[in-house]
């Protein structure tokens, strides 16, 4: 079996968010065949779709892993539902998701998963965070994602301090 390089982007608003996102990144780093090789700072943002929620908390993860694309994103629903994400309406509050950004140089359109994430270059919380990881970032089409994605510098994003 090869290894891969998997991108994956995590958000929470509820319940302590933070400690949502920094639980997930322990739990990415046991996944079966699976390890996390790094992962970004926290940052806050504004949600998307209705404002009548919290201010969400996101960050990246890099994983190497030996699950294929659909073994991987069965385990991270399976994570989001450790978490007792609840999902009551599209783009409302969660206490986790995790959204499988880039998984090599897959292009998939399958029933359950697209890949690379269809919003990547769209939202500064995907962006953003993904570049301080790897500035030189690539999509599968070949473009670096610094130039490819249409966001505004910060678009009201805030990486938040580490924690002492
Ligand atoms: P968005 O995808 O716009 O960020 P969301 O994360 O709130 O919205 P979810 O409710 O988490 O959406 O997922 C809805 C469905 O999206 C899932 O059942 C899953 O099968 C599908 N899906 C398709 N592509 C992906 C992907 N790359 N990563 C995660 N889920 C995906
Ligand atoms: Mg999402
Ligand atoms: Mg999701």
């Amino acid at each position: 079996m090869s290894s891969h390089r998997a991108w994956v982007g995590l958000g929470s608003n509820l319940d302590d968010p933070r400690r949502h996102i920094e639980q997930a990144f322990e739990e990415l780093d046991r996944l079966p065949l699976t390890r996390r090789l790094s992962a970004s700072r926290c940052y806050a943002s504004r949600p998307l779709g209705p404002q009548d929620q919290p201010d969400f908390i996101n960050a990246v993860a890099l994983l190497e892993t030996r699950l294929s694309p659909l073994a991987l994103l069965d385990q991270l629903q399976a994570l989001e539902q450790r978490h007792r994400r609840i999902r009551a309406r599209r783009w409302g509050p969660r206490t986790l998701d995790l959204d499988l950004l880039l998984f090599d140089d897959s292009v998939l359109a399958l029933p359950r998963l697209v890949v690379p994430h269809p919003e990547l270059t769209h939202r500064a919380f995907v962006v953003v965070p993904l570049l301080e990881v790897a500035p030189a970032l690539t999509l599968p089409d070949g473009r670096r994602l610094a130039a490819a994605a249409d966001i505004l510098e910060t678009d009201g994003l805030r990486p938040l301090l580490p924690r002492a």
